[in-house]
């Protein structure tokens, strides 16, 4: 305990020396992609500064440029960053899908060659899971990878690839064997975007945007040394990959982390006035409670859930956290635009900076992309089978 305790002061100090104003509060986040150049220079220094203290990846061993935080340590890490209102310095598909999945299935080698570059910021990847007509029927996927020697040759077409315009490399499910059951012939690689093979089309969003892309393999190569776990096993790699993403351990640095503190309190005081330091509007003042209370029951059920699973990523607990976690998102952005009246609806395709505030811009966009929340990583109607099967135990 008093280890633990040391620990905090050492980490207080350090946050309160290292962690520049500009990295405090909503701003920039990296994902280590090499196709985005981020220039704030705040969020450069931290960044630099939590990868040489490996704080990018707390809980990852040093020699793959983690900190080598125990569980407990890293949780007050988390509490502390939260407390000065730090954003992560690294948020991506690296740190939170395929690197915790590497460390659990991935050889030395495939260790050694993609862990640092992803702790150091070097490189983003995307999820090639989904194809047309396999999105929650994801084990019916016909992608084909065919053995050609000391590589594959990928042929095929996944849809939603997040991210894939701009990912350096790509995880990815592919089928292996056509003649067995379906869940016994897909196997899990590992592939670079710039390739010949590899053509990405983006898919623009009702926000306006284009976060996510058709993804084309036309003879890919994914080398052998890139398959993870063995081949036609890649079901059990991938299901595990999901349960890291699903599990929002991320999204417990909630202090500064993108958005910000995901409470409405002062939003609502704001739009309706005070009456005694409370909301003045009763019928408002009980539906915020209820989210707040609900939002707050959530992070502590998500934190005592990880601490059970002795900081590794809890199982399929984790399609709880996915059901509750986005429909509270979504409940968040419904409220705060209904506060904000019908400023809370521009054309986010359209309308501008002349007539809207770019927080309002900002915050009607996050509204459009959250309605997707509940579809994006397996449905929550997906999950709740999950859950009444794999948590509940109860009959097919
Ligand atoms: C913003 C966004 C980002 C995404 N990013 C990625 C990505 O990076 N990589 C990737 O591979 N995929 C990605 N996806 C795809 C996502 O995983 C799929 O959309 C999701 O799994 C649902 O599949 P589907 O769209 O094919 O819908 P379908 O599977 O066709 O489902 C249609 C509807 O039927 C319901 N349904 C289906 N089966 C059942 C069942 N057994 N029981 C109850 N209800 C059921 C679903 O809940 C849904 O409402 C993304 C999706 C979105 C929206």
């Amino acid at each position: 305990m008093a280890e633990l305790d040391d620990f905090r002061a050492e980490t207080r100090a350090w946050l309160a020396e290292n962690c520049p104003p500009g990295a405090r509060g909503p701003g920039p986040v990296s994902n280590g992609s090499t196709k985005i150049k981020i220039t704030d220079p705040d969020t450069l220094l931290w960044l630099e500064r939590m990868v040489e203290k490996g704080w990018t990846v707390p809980n990852w061993p040093a020699e793959y440029g983690g900190g080598g935080l125990s569980n407990d340590e890293y949780m007050v890490l988390l509490e502390e960053m939260v407390a000065v209102n730090a954003r992560p310095a690294l948020s991506s598909f690296g740190t939170s899908m395929i690197g915790p999945t590497l460390l659990e299935f991935g050889t030395p080698d495939q260790k050694a060659r993609h862990l640092p570059k992803i702790a150091r910021a070097e490189h983003e990847w995307c999820q090639g899971y989904s194809e047309p007509g396999s999105g929650s029927d994801l084990a019916s996927l016909s992608t084909r990878a065919v053995d050609n020697g000391d590589h594959y040759l990928i042929n095929g077409q996944k849809i939603w690839t997040s991210g894939a315009h701009n990912a350096d490399w790509m995880f990815c499910l592919v089928r292996t064997d056509p003649d067995v059951p379906k869940h016994d012939g897909i196997s899990f690689v590992l592939l670079p975007m710039e390739q010949p093979g590899v053509e990405v089309r983006p898919i623009r969003m009702i926000s306006g945007e284009s976060p996510f892309n058709e993804t084309f393999f036309t003879d890919a190569v994914a080398q052998k040394a890139d398959l993870v776990g063995e081949q036609n096993k890649g079901w059990t790699v991938g299901k595990r990959l999901l349960q890291h993403e699903r599990s929002g351990m991320e999204s417990l640095v909630s202090g500064g982390a993108k958005g910000g503190e995901m409470t409405l309190v002062g939003e609502a005081k704001q739009s309706l006035g005070e009456a005694n330091g409370a909301i003045a509007d009763p019928a408002w003042r009980a539906q915020i409670l209820k989210y707040e209370m609900d939002n707050g029951a959530f992070r502590l059920a998500q934190r005592r859930a990880v601490e059970e699973s002795e900081g590794g990523t809890p199982g399929p607990v984790t399609s709880i956290f996915k059901v509750c976690g986005t429909e509270l998102q979504q409940t968040y952005y419904d409220m705060k635009l209904q506060l904000r009246g019908i400023r809370g609806y521009p054309d986010t395709i359209t309308d501008t900076e002349d007539f809207y505030a770019a927080d309002e811009l900002e915050t009607t966009k996050n509204w459009l992309f959250y309605r997707a929340a509940s579809i994006y990583s397996g449905s929550n109607e997906v999950q709740r089978n999950i859950i009444a099967k794999r948590v509940l135990g109860l009959p097919d």
